[in-house]
């Protein structure tokens, strides 16, 4: 009995140790920062960072440097990822959570093509969220995030355009946390649940009529296709056209910017 439960004791001491190191270091990162050069590189690479509060650079530093640590980016078809690509892609995956607890904790992997690449998988087991045959972006459920390069790099520099494929599908990443990519991401209460669904819904379906009809909206025509796509494309706007977004649709700009803890329409 004794040297079993000295094992046991054993066990436990080393699993203890190992989240105390994983702590430590997370820690770590997270007070870390940006060298000046690569600070100036992503202010080129990734605009909308220079709009961002003064109080919020230290906490996205912080971000991308754990990020960086641990997601790997693979080159896919002959890319060579290059510093470049892991500043701009680390500094939009970190900049919608900036403000936020949540984290991609299972994410490990994000595969980049130089450029719009074929769909890999015809699965609607409901672990990924499908774009379209060509892809610009793909987010699973579990991870991958599979990225075109040359969209994530021209979505980021254009920063007013209300299109980008990089927080496009982070923003499914964090839909994702709640265990399923469908529109509804992690809320603090019953209560938010229950507003946001109700706010998101309506604004879905007046979407969807729009879109039948042919009306111009703020929001890209795509988020017609489901309510994850209709977060996806909302989280765009809300970063590249916010105060658009707020004018036209104010309920769901609210509903983002209590979620994210940002308010980029005061930007
Ligand atoms: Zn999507």
């Amino acid at each position: 009995m004794i040297p079993f439960l000295s094992l046991l004791a054993l066990i436990a001491a080393v699993a203890f140790g190992w989240e105390w190191r994983r702590r430590r270091r997370r820690k770590a990162l997270l007070e870390s920062r940006l060298s000046p050069a690569e600070r100036a590189r992503v202010a080129e690479l990734v605009p909308i960072i220079a709009r961002l509060p003064a109080a919020l650079n230290g906490p996205l530093e912080g971000k991308m440097r754990l990020f960086l640590h641990q997601t790997r980016m693979i080159g896919c078809d002959g890319l060579e990822v290059t510093d470049d690509m892991r500043l701009s892609i680390a500094a939009q995956a970190c900049l919608l959570i900036v403000n936020t607890e949540a984290w991609y904790s299972s994410l490990r992997t994000i595969l980049i093509y130089p450029s719009a690449f074929k769909a890999r998988d015809e699965s609607e087991d409901g672990l990924v969220v499908h774009e379209e045959q060509v892809r610009l972006g793909e987010s699973w459920a579990s991870g991958p995030v599979v990225l075109s390069w040359s969209h994530a790099e021209q979505g980021a520099i254009d920063d007013v355009d209300g299109h980008n494929v990089v927080l496009h599908e982070f923003a499914h990443q964090l839909d994702a946390l709640s265990g399923k990519a469908n529109g509804i991401p992690v809320l603090g209460s019953s209560r938010q649940m229950l507003k946001w669904a109700s706010v998101f819904s309506r604004a879905y379906e007046e979407h969807r009529q729009g879109v039948m009809l042919d009306r111009g909206s703020v929001l890209d025509p795509y988020g017609a296709e489901n309510y994850a796509e209709f977060f996806a494309v909302t989280i765009e706007v809300f970063f590249e056209k916010p105060a658009r977004l707020k004018e036209e649709l104010p309920e769901v700009y609210g509903q983002v910017s209590q979620l994210l803890n940002l308010d980029p329409a005061g930007w």
